[in-house]
């Protein structure tokens, strides 16, 4: 019989070496890769751990380790996603040997003498077994990338790059709770683009989109600690989470990456400055349960709508629950 995977592994643990050449000379008609031999429990565990086989065939009773104790110690080197068979050999025809053999990490067992009709079909059985485990380990590992990949889209804005609406509200009540039981200051930072429609209408729509890009990377840069986020609040509107951060630290962050986007220097004809700028409202609290995070969103509104009335391209301060 030819198998067709020359890429399994196995080995062999016997200690009579007459068997031992007789199962030698059925695995070498077999097409599979070089047996692997071994006498004792001891030269077995250095072999499996060194050319980590698929397939072991282990004599239950071995000179120095008892084969069972060699299947359990097997079973204690494998990682999380490795699996071995692990196929009995015993000259013992008990039904206790067996349910020992199971218990101690065996897969399957054969009585010797064995032939090597029976030899080889167990043999074979095992290796379908092996190819499949090795299949499902391909695919969860395919499965596992393509959550992380999914997970990545579905919190990422397409346009910016920068997280999503989806991944802010995530954020946000995660940060809530946390500063809460931290009894940290928690603020948001509401940025919206100075006279966005009328870049649009002059400059055209894919120039807005490249404004979109430059302005989202910068307010990324301003949130590099775990405890922040920038996000796309939708359309031109962005938003800066700041955790553990109080009003005078966030007050200072809105005003450099203000000054950041004004840096940019992207031109303008509508604004004041000639340049594309933005208007921030900011706002912070101490979160407690008695509080709310949808009032701390319409008080940062609250502020932003006030920077625009006061005269764009500024920060403005609002206060939890002036809105
Ligand atoms: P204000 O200073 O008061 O904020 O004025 P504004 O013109 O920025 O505000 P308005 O809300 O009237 O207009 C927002 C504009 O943003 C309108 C819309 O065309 C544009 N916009 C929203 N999303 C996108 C986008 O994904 N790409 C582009 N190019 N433009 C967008
Ligand atoms: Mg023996
Ligand atoms: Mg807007
Ligand atoms: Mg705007």
């Amino acid at each position: 019989m030819k198998t067709k995977n020359k890429s399994i592994k196995i080995l062999v643990v016997e200690d009579s070496k007459v068997t031992l050449k007789v199962l030698g000379n059925y695995l070498a008609s077999m097409d599979v890769m070089e047996p692997l031999l071994a006498e004792t429990g001891t030269e077995a565990l250095e072999l499996f751990k060194r050319e980590r086989p698929d397939i072991v065939l282990l004599d239950a009773k071995l000179p120095d380790i008892d084969g069972f104790e060699v299947a359990r110690r097997m079973r204690g080197m494998e990682l999380a996603e490795e699996w071995t068979a692990i196929i009995f050999l015993t000259a013992l025809n008990k039904d206790e040997d067996l349910a020992q053999g199971i218990a101690a990490g065996g897969d399957d067992y054969l009585v010797k003498p064995v032939s090597e009709t029976v030899f080889h079909a167990k043999v074979r059985a095992m290796q379908r077994l092996v190819e499949m485990q090795r299949k499902l380990v391909d695919l969860t590992r395919k499965l596992d990338s393509a959550n992380a990949e999914l997970l990545r889209l579905s919190t990422t804005d397409a346009l910016t790059g920068i997280a999503n609406r989806r991944a802010l509200d995530d954020f946000l009540s995660r940060e809530w709770r946390r500063c809460i039981r931290k009894k940290k200051a928690l603020s948001l930072v509401m940025l919206d683009i100075d006279y966005f429609k009328l870049f649009n209408d002059k400059y055209g729509h894919h120039s807005g989109d490249d404004c979109l890009k430059l302005v989202a990377l910068q307010i990324a840069r301003a949130a590099p600690r775990a405890s922040d986020l920038a996000a796309r609040y939708g359309g031109e509107e962005f938003m800066l989470v700041l955790g553990e951060t109080d009003e005078d630290g966030a007050m200072w962050m809105a005003e450099r990456v203000r000054q950041m986007i004004a840096d940019l220097k992207i031109p303008h004809y509508a604004t004041e400055s000639k340049h594309v700028s933005v208007s921030c409202g900011v706002v912070s609290v101490m979160p407690e349960d008695r509080l709310s995070l949808e009032t701390l969103l319409l008080s940062a509104d609250a502020a932003l709508y006030q920077a625009k009335r006061d005269g764009r391209d500024r920060v403005v301060a609002g206060k939890y629950g002036n809105y």
